[in-house]
Order: C-alpha cells, then sequence, then structure tokens
C-alpha cells in the first residue's frame, strides 16, 4: 500500500498538472457515475493529502476523496506540461501505457482500458483511476470530519508544533504496542508497514512496548524522525532508511524491513520477523529489545 510520501506526492502533481484548471469528469466504468457528475465541468482549486487520502476541493466547494487502498492506483498523461507524469500507486500491470517521450503531439485522452472508476481531463491532459478502496464527493463538512479523526500527518503538520503534541498525546495514552499505534491512521496518518518498521529500528525502540511505557523523549524522537524519513521520501519518491555508512551492500535501503534472517546492519544479530494485528513486524531483537540486551 503506498506510504504518506506517495500520496504527498499524487498531491503536488494534482497541483501542477489540474490546479486552477476546468476538468470535465466522468466514470467510464459506471461505478462513480454520480460522483463524477458532481464535479464534471469544475475548475480544480487546489490538492491535499492527509495521511494515504487525497482530498482535491472543486471551486463550488465540494471534495473529492479518493484512498488508493492497496490496489488503486491514478495514471496520467497528456502534452508537455504533464512530462513526467506517469503512475503513482499499486505498481502498473505489465503492457499499461506511460506517456513515453516518442509521443510527439497530444490529441486527447486514450480509450479507457480496464475499470476506470474516475476519468478527469483537461485542456492539456488527463487522469485515470482505478481500484481505489475509497473515491467519493463530500461537502467541506463531511470531509472536515474525517480529517478530524485522522491522526496528525508528520508531513503536515512538521513546520508546526500542534502534531508533535498530538502525536505525543494520542501515542501515550494508549495501552497498545507502539508498532501497532504507528499503523493506527487514528494515531498518525501516512505511515505504513515500512515506515513503521524502520522508526522503530532507527529510534532502538522494542516495538512490543506499549504507548504508555514509552517516555516523552522517545516519542518526540519518533515524531521528530518521521518527519525527516517522509520529507525524504517525497524529495525522492522512495523508501530509503539507512545511512549510507551502515549499508553493506548498496541496495541495503532498509535496516529491517523484510530482513528477516539476515544479520543486521549494526549489530549482525538475525533480524526477527512475526505477524502483529495481521502485518509482518520487523526488527532487531538485538538493537531494539532490552530483555535480551540491557544497555551498557
Ligand atoms: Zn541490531
Amino acid at each position: 500500500m503506498p506510504e504518506g510520501h506517495t500520496i504527498h506526492r499524487l498531491a503536488r502533481q494534482f497541483n501542477d498538472v489540474f490546479g486552477n484548471a476546468r476538468l470535465t469528469a466522468s466514470s467510464p466504468q459506471g461505478r462513480f457515475a454520480d460522483g463524477a457528475a458532481r464535479i464534471d465541468g469544475q475548475i480544480l482549486t487546489g490538492a491535499q493529502a492527509h495521511g494515504k487520502q487525497l482530498f482535491a476541493a472543486f471551486e463550488s466547494g465540494v471534495i473529492l476523496r479518493v484512498h488508493l487502498g492497496l490496489y488503486g492506483a491514478w495514471d496520467f498523461g497528456g502534452d508537455e506540461t504533464f512530462r513526467g507524469a506517469s503512475s503513482i500507486g499499486a505498481p502498473r500491470r505489465v503492457g499499461e501505457r506511460e506517456l513515453g517521450s516518442e509521443e510527439v503531439s497530444y490529441t486527447g485522452p486514450p480509450e479507457p482500458i480496464g475499470a476506470v472508476r474516475l476519468r478527469l481531463v483537461s485542456a492539456h491532459g488527463w487522469a485515470d483511476l482505478r481500484g481505489p478502496s475509497a473515491c467519493e464527493v463530500l461537502t467541506p463538512t463531511e470531509a472536515a470530519a474525517i480529517r478530524a479523526k485522522l491522526g496528525p500527518d508528520p508531513l503536515n503538520a512538521a513546520r508546526s508544533d500542534d502534531g508533535a503534541v498530538e502525536f505525543l498525546q494520542r501515542i501515550r495514552s494508549s495501552a497498545r504496542p507502539v508498532a501497532v499505534l504507528l499503523m493506527d491512521q487514528n494515531i498518525v496518518a501516512g505511515i505504513g508497514n515500512v515506515y513503521r518498521a524502520e522508526l522503530l529500528f532507527r529510534n532502538r525502540i522494542d516495538p512490543m512496548l506499549s504507548g504508555k511505557q514509552l517516555s516523552v523523549e522517545q516519542v518526540s524522537m519518533l515524531w521528530a524522525d518521521a518527519v525527516v524519513l517522509l520529507e525524504e521520501g517525497v524529495a525522492k519518491g522512495r523508501i530509503i532508511t539507512t545511512e549510507l555508512a551502515n549499508r553493506d551492500r548498496p541496495d541495503d535501503v532498509h535496516y529491517v524491513y523484510r530482513r528477516t534472517g539476515l544479520a543486521c546492519l549494526i549489530c549482525g544479530e538475525a533480524v526477527f520477523g512475526k505477524e502483529l494485528a495481521g502485518r509482518n513486524l520487523f526488527y532487531c531483537p538485538g538493537c531494539q529489545c532490552q530483555v535480551r540486551h540491557l544497555p551498557d
């Protein structure tokens, strides 16, 4: 599933290629025909990400909310103003087209292929949405209610203290393991399985400690590191969490994520993997668990 940095990149792309443009909206697949009709012909005034969800506002005030979930993806194409835009979301199936440099002039969107839930078209290009877990048109009140339930997003709150304070309160008031809390979008929005494992490793925190057991300093470090890592993810378009000096090989881009049984890049002990709340959790017992390794 795309983590928050991907959706922030998507919001930027929306603002770049569709910001202040009048769009036609349709649902070639038909499942979103009513929703598409509510935004058809309107100017897109701005797109914002909150965690893993995209909120795109239109001139009448209504807001398009899209959650890609596990399988959703956007594909883009168009003239030179769409250069660099291709697809965001789940990896595309082989054979789907991307706008290549060989395409000399833009003559309009292609025939929709497959189950396109929503197609947006401007004078310069198009975007197709397939397979989202949520796609709906909301009033501003409805959108605000959804966002109020979400935890703070390290990428939205990075420049104010509000996010850090809210994160601290939400984490430290819970008896659930911190590894579960970091995946709960109502605690903090935008962190998925990769960032969860890597944040806990980088801050040497035992994933099974409860929120209440963490110190203020530990939670503050987690938040500050989430801001750094997610901002890098937005800049690079991928998740890289290892410091250059810690890599045995150039492709050691994670410390523990999907490294079960491999030697920890820091202490050499085997990285551990286990299922927690239905998702795979990765951690290094040597670096993170004081029960087995007492601190010096
Ligand atoms: Zn280790």
